[in-house]
């Protein structure tokens, strides 16, 4: 029984996934955490504390914001920032974030800025372009970056710690060949730039190499390097079912009926007339709609819930604050618990049915609904 719509999290699960995963790595393979997105919609502050007693090595956020909002629930362990912009650069440094350096251009603004301030060797990552054409520096700019990084004004400020790439389709085995032409590229880039002769004479240390994510670690484990950078599969998806047989969801989102109705043929239920009876429905009201992350797409029987074992599905057009469901052929009464997904009905299977994946489905649950912490 859930007096309100609550998602439950388990951290239990969630040292599991980490100890399923972290089973895959040699062991001196450092771990980085992705936690962004408020842990993937889970709950920032007790995910990643848990996670630090864990032992994970590193902590990864999209955005400045959610670096700072790591360092005010008191994570004080290295947090790569992936997306940086210059909007941001004064959080960056006050949180002691570690940017990612994705441009040119944001190599120079970085570095200027550092110079600014009088910082020095401040920890910083490159990342490199393998085929996924979302942030990262290509092969043709190796010249530019390492007549930047032999300045002294580049010497001087930062400490280029790793470089890095991310692969654009590490969770499907038939783009097996696209994934190794990535890591094929990735360490030419690599090669080109710490192999280089001018780069060798900076006296730098070896910068470490990272690539794989969750898909990354769970099918190409030999791309490991130095560091690998999980999220989703922490959080008990691994985008595959056998993979997902692995590792146990950690958010259970569980609601109250609030009402039930009987509806007669020919009448309605919500809003335009979403859903028309043609036989007699038992109807059961959810408090949980688009607001919450439930978006209108889960609406007309696309999505479904459980009540008391059985599958319920939703019809007509989800609320804003509230859904519908049929349970004609399900035993319930008012206060009996909706489960939208646990760790039998994973949010995999509601995610698939109208078309999207867990990672939608679990970052879009919105702030309104409770979390509570299973320890
Ligand atoms: C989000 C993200 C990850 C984590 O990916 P998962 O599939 O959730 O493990 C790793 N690296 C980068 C660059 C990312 O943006």
């Amino acid at each position: 029984m859930v007096a309100e719509t609550t998602l439950f999290i388990d951290l239990e699960a969630l040292a599991y996934n980490y100890q399923v995963l972290r089973q895959k790595l040699e062991p001196k393979t450092k771990f980085l955490a992705v936690v962004k997105a408020a842990t993937y919609g889970h709950d920032p502050g007790p995910v990643a504390q848990k996670l630090v007693a864990l032992g994970v090595d590193y902590f990864g956020v999209a955005y400045a914001s959610e670096g700072a909002a790591l360092r005010a629930a008191g994570i004080d362990k290295p947090i790569l920032l992936l997306h940086p912009m210059a909007a941001h650069f004064e959080l960056i440094l006050q949180h002691k974030l570690e940017p990612s350096l994705y441009s040119v251009a944001l190599i120079r603004q970085w570095v200027e800025f550092l110079a600014s301030k009088n910082i020095t060797d401040y920890p910083v990552h490159l990342k490199f372009n393998s085929g996924l054409n979302r942030l990262g520096v290509s092969l043709n700019d190796l010249p530019e970056i390492i007549d930047i990084l032999k300045a002294p004004k580049a010497k001087k400020t930062i400490n280029l710690l790793s470089i890095f790439s991310h692969l654009g389709a590490s969770d499907d085995l038939e783009a097996e060949e696209f994934t190794l032409g990535q890591i094929a590229q990735y360490e030419h880039f690599y090669n080109m730039l710490v192999g280089d002769s001018a780069f060798e004479k900076l006296g730098l240390n070896r910068p470490w190499q990272h690539l794989c994510n969750t898909s990354g670690v769970l099918n190409y484990p030999q791309a490991q390097y130095d560091m690998v950078r999980c999220g989703i599969g922490l959080y008990g998806y691994g985008n595959d079912p056998q993979h997902d047989k692995l590792l146990k969801p950690v958010a259970q989102l569980k609601a109250p009926i609030l009402q039930i109705h009987h509806v007669a043929p020919g009448q309605s239920v919500g809003y335009n007339h979403g859903f028309v009876a043609t036989n007699s429905t038992v109807v059961a009201s959810l408090p949980l709609g688009h607001a919450d992350g439930l978006h209108r797409i889960f609406g007309q029987q696309q999505g479904f819930v459980w009540i008391n074992g059985q599958r319920a599905e939703i019809i007509g057009n989800v609320c804003m604050d509230m859904l519908m469901v049929d349970v004609t052929q399900i035993e319930c009464h008012a206060g009996d618990t909706a489960i939208i997904f646990d760790q039998e009905h994973g949010a995999q299977d509601l995610a698939e049915a109208v078309g999207t994946i867990s990672y939608e489905l679990l970052t879009g649950l919105s702030k309104r609904i409770k979390r509570t912490i299973i320890p």
